[in-house]
């Protein structure tokens, strides 16, 4: 077996950490890298330290962001008491894209997914509790219309009751199963302005 410090094995077994890269793609993307000209290495390599170092968590919303607080925590024309509760950043872009929303957002990073080994503890909610405790009317919850995602608006639900925050629930326009972030703009609007009471 080739020790972890053969540097061909060592950048296969990187790729292969990532998700939905399995040892095939990995090594078809290790020797990518080694016969292509070094820029492309080279490129890949700085923009991977570089997305580290400088992209971090909004300490409001939890998005990823260069400054801190994002773009849309630091905006002042948008509306504090209003917050959207997505599972991810293309959903947030996704959702802003409508110009439909001028209120916060609160991105979890994920849906509960016992399958998938996520639990609550691993999304953004602690984060979300202290936020709303701070005085919100009004909690969207935009998760996906996926399984994960409507289980994960049930949870979130209860995790607001004892708040007594209104909660409602982007509606179903956007079919069930599918990525808000590929729903089209009039479509998301739509499901956004008719949302419902949960
Ligand atoms: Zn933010």
């Amino acid at each position: 077996m080739a020790s972890a410090t053969d540097p061909i094995r060592r950048l296969v077994l990187a790729f292969s950490r990532l998700p939905g890269i399995g040892e095939k793609t990995a090594t078809r993307l290790t020797f990518f890298v080694l016969n292509g000209p070094p820029e492309v290495a080279r490129e890949l390599s700085a923009a991977l330290a570089d997305v580290r170092e400088r992209v971090r968590f909004c300490s409001v919303c939890c998005n990823l962001t260069e400054a801190d607080p994002c773009r849309f925590c630091a905006d002042p024309r948008r509306d504090d008491r209003l917050v959207c509760v997505v599972e991810s950043v293309p959903s947030l872009l996704a959702i802003e894209r409508t110009g439909e929303f001028r209120g916060r957002y609160h991105v979890l990073h994920g849906v509960i997914s016992p399958l998938d080994g996520v639990g609550p503890e691993q999304l953004r909610l602690k984060e979300l509790v202290a936020r709303v405790a701070l005085g919100v009317d009004e909690v969207i919850v935009a998760t996906n219309p996926s399984v994960e995602g409507e289980a994960t608006a049930l949870y979130i639900q209860r995790l607001m009751r004892p708040l007594g925050v209104r909660m409602t629930r982007i509606a179903s326009g956007v079919s069930v199963g599918s990525d808000l972030e590929y729903a089209d703009q009039a479509t998301l609007g739509r499901a956004l302005s008719a949302r419902r009471e949960m």
